[in-house]
């Protein structure tokens, strides 16, 4: 089983992600958490246009240079984990700590500093929120997240199965955080203890600044929690938020053509600029209130 896993990690890592998607579709229109804009043909072909773009430029390198670097380091002691002699699962654990810490303050940087966020933004600017969401991403974003993700897998060394296994996992979650799945308020409150989920995750695509730049985590909330930048809404409220951004609300700005570009136009405003709008309270609160 090992060995098919590390010979076919790519194989393996689509057909999981075509069988997630087929389980998010069935999920979105069997339990809708917020109503969306029909016909929802529009949002998904660009979304997931987009998607396809970023696969044929980047994302194979993104994605999955990750574990094939992991399979040419294995066993050439080049990596920090090759000095030590850990099983798999504490392998793992030392995976998501490592590159969730990583993401983390990645993510951070992506909303504070001016030109990353005008790459980032492509990502926040859609109006709603449900699984294609996921795959927006301008491929700039992906071209800079690669190089930083094969170089800790090298310096590290994880082997190719704890990549892989970690890979699923995050893919699988992080479609789940984007999905416009109800989950019931009791079952919400302890999972997002644990894993990030819709509710959790939603407000970080609210417009309202204070919530964008809050909910960092997109799999595992833990440094949320950690650096204080996890917040909550009442359940009910979640239906009436606004998503997206204050700016590019227009439905032509989620074509194709123009996200690609979207970086490159005029900006009406930069994240520096909504400063005089803060609040003077913090919004932050810990889950479960
Ligand atoms: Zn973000």
């Amino acid at each position: 089983m090992q060995a098919f896993l590390e010979n076919n990690d790519d194989l393996v890592l689509i057909v999981a992600l075509f069988g997630i998607l087929v389980v998010a579709v069935l999920a979105e229109s069997a339990f809708p958490r917020r109503a969306e804009p029909k016909p929802l043909g529009y949002r998904w072909a660009n979304n997931l246009g987009l998607w396809i773009l970023d696969q044929i430029n980047v994302g194979w390198v993104a994605g999955f240079a990750a574990v094939c670097v992991a399979w040419w380091t294995e066993g050439k002691n080049i990596g920090l984990i090759g000095a030590y002699d850990l099983s798999f699962w504490p392998c793992l654990l030392l995976a998501i700590l490592t590159f969730e810490l990583i993401t983390y303050f990645f993510h951070r940087a992506l909303h504070t500093v001016p030109w990353l966020w005008r790459i980032h933004m492509v990502h926040h600017s859609d109006t709603n929120v449900d699984f294609t969401t996921t795959f927006r991403a301008h491929p700039l974003e992906l071209l800079i997240v690669a190089p930083l993700t094969v170089a800790i897998v090298v310096l590290l060394g994880f082997p190719a199965i704890v990549m892989v296994a970690y890979q699923l996992l995050r893919q699988t979650i992080t479609i789940f955080a984007h999905s416009n799945i109800r989950i019931p308020e009791p079952m919400d409150r302890n999972l997002r203890h644990f894993i990030v989920t819709p509710d959790f995750h939603r407000l970080h695509h609210c417009s309202d600044r204070r919530f964008t730049d809050s909910n960092f985590c997109v799999a595992f909330p833990l440094y949320d929690y950690l650096f204080g930048t996890a917040t909550n809404k009442p359940f009910r409220d979640h239906a009436a938020i606004q998503l997206g951004l204050e700016y590019f609300r227009d439905p032509a700005d989620s074509r194709i053509d123009r996200l690609l570009l979207m970086p490159f136009r005029r900006q009406p405003r930069y994240p520096g600029e909504l400063d005089s709008l803060a609040p003077a309270s913090n919004p932050t609160v810990m889950p479960g209130s």
